[in-house]
């Protein structure tokens, strides 16, 4: 996700916030699983939407799997009346609170079965549904973290991924666009009275967490951006990708999406094919600047309204597509697997459409913030202690994460780190992993042991708060640097690259392994003719820290 200002971290849209703190504590951040024993595979969820007003009608079908002896099923549903529910066609006394739905089960071991839940009443969030100034009536499905559960019965958690199949039955005047790939648009026979309406259906055949589970229901403008992503999809060779606006936005088009293919054909390179059936791009209701649904990213309407959207937004939320979305992260403390990732990847497409400078200049003003950042200094990017979900989406997870890869990149080097990236994709994909399973496969692409390098950088607050000296030794022709660490967050390791400019002007680059101590003093590796004009260190803008000359 993204902030409305589309840098590179999510922000809620003040306006429309309406947080409920009790179904964000008791979250689970912490090691164990959520539901233990239950396995959501598949969501068939069929919704009734109405012509005017918020209430909808829905039916949610789901088939289970069980894996230990556990005899109720907790389903998440937030406030809606729940009309029935039928476990393997066999209608069940379930109990019911305002925030889940308690679905006797039989103590059986390792089966799998289906659960029918026919439910109605006006979502309070999750499905937001408005009516424009224009009077035209909307509906965007807005998730992150777990406010699918306002409208969907759900495993409400992103540990448990499933297919999901959407059946909306709608005013034809509406179109309706979901996750996965177009099923059937049919007209339903014309009821004496009312306005036609259309059944629509898509069919997500990957498994997502249900934060990613969307549709969307409004009068938009459908803008094809082709198919030339070719080579670039696991399901079909070519990704298409479209855009759906409000009318009045459609003059903005391609816009910023006119580097849509460029940005799918990168990530596929980088990474590996784009991992859904198509890429839709939607202006919505979305409280983020933009959220990266699995395969229909929303953005916020502002950006398309005032024609301010650029590239970075899309970029973002498209690398989210593999990370975050294929391969998601099992429990909360770790969504910098998600946003740390989608923040550098948006950062890899800045490198190699602007340049090294420009790459250099953002990863600077990503280290700036996060320097300033009073999270940052208090608290480390893995925060199992932190049970406000929102509170998650800050800089440790956004600009720290993502400058955890920067520096994971300039250790191991990139030929290490994108083998290694793959491989930890590949692994995980259309599954979950934890920050481990990213440091396994680097440490298997790089040969190198790597738990110092994630447990300073990633369970420890802070940075480096660095300082340095040098002196030219004429009798050993070599230059000797004293680095200095301050106590604050405690001494870290780090390869650091020196620029040495001699006399003539002519500048030779050397790195130095800086050991995890309060004051090194270490030798440069280069032959040195002369006193240098001028020592410069991390030139490339490579490490977290502050520097001071002293
Ligand atoms: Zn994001």
């Amino acid at each position: 996700m993204t902030s409305p200002r589309a840098t590179p971290f999510r922000i809620a849209l003040s306006a429309a916030i309406s947080l409920t703190p009790a179904t964000l504590l008791g979250q689970n951040t912490g090691p164990h699983p959520y539901r233990p024993g239950i396995d959501v595979v598949d969501y068939a969820i069929t919704l009734d939407l109405p012509d005017r007003g918020g209430a909808i009608d829905g039916r949610a079908v789901l088939a289970v799997r069980r894996s230990a002896p556990v005899d109720t099923l907790v389903l998440d549903l937030v406030g809606l009346r729940v009309d029935s529910v039928l476990v393997d066609n066999r209608a069940v006394a379930f109990a019911r609170s305002d925030s889940v739905i308690r679905i006797p089960i039989g103590r059986v071991v390792g089966d799998s079965f289906s659960v029918d839940v026919r439910y109605s009443g006006s979502p309070k969030d999750g499905l937001i549904i408005r009516t424009d100034s224009t009077g035209r009536w909307t509906a965007f499905g807005d998730n992150w973290p777990n406010r699918a559960r306002n409208w969907i019965p759900s495993i409400d958690h992103p540990s448990d991924k499933a297919t999901v199949t959407w059946t909306v039955r709608a005013p034809s005047e509406r179109r309706v666009v979901a996750n996965g790939e177009l099923v059937e648009e049919t007209p339903l026979p014309i009821r004496p009275g009312s306005a036609s309406r259309t059944l629509t259906r898509w069919r997500e055949d990957r498994p997502i967490p249900p934060y990613l589970m969307v549709i969307a229901a409004a009068q938009l403008v459908y803008f094809d951006l082709g198919r030339d992503g070719c080579g670039a999809g696991e399901f079909s060779s070519c990704v298409r990708q479209s855009v759906y606006v409000f009318p009045e936005s459609r003059d903005f088009l391609p816009g910023p999406f006119v580097h849509s293919t460029e940005i799918l054909r990168l990530f596929s390179e980088l990474v590996a094919p784009f991992p859904y059936e198509k890429l839709a791009h939607l202006q919505s209701s979305t409280r983020y600047g933009g959220m990266e649904n699995a395969g229909a990213i929303f953005y916020s309407d502002a950006g398309f309204r005032r024609r301010t959207m650029g590239p970075g937004v899309i970029a973002h939320e498209t690398a989210h597509q593999w990370f975050g979305d294929a391969v998601t992260e099992r429990e909360w403390s770790h969504v910098w697997l998600s946003e740390g990732f989608a923040t550098y990847f948006s950062e890899l497409w800045v490198e190699r459409f602007s340049g090294d400078s420009a790459f250099r200049a953002d990863m600077g003003r990503l280290r700036e913030q996060i320097v300033k950042a009073p999270e940052v200094a208090s608290r480390p990017v893995i925060d199992t202690a932190q049970t406000d979900l929102m509170a998650l989406l800050n800089t440790n997870s956004y600009q720290k994460g993502g400058w955890t890869l920067h520096m994971l990149r300039a250790l191991v080097g990139d030929s290490a780190f994108f083998r290694g990236i793959r491989s930890y994709y590949l692994a995980n994909r259309h599954s979950t992993a934890l920050t481990d399973d990213l440091r396994r496969a680097v440490e298997g692409s790089s040969g190198r042991s790597l738990g110092w390098f994630f447990d300073q950088w990633l369970r420890r607050p802070g940075y480096a708060e660095v300082t340095t000296s040098w002196r030219y030794d004429a009798a050993q022709r070599r230059i000797v640097a004293t680095i200095g660490q301050g106590a604050r967050f405690g001494a870290y390791r780090f390869p650091l690259t020196v620029a040495v400019t001699d006399a003539s002007g002519r500048e030779r680059r050397a790195t130095i392994d800086v050991p995890a101590t309060s004051s090194a003093t270490l030798v440069v590796p280069l032959d040195v003719d002369g006193a240098p004009r001028t020592v410069t260190f991390d030139p490339d803008v490579r490490v977290l820290g502050t520097f001071q000359a002293r």
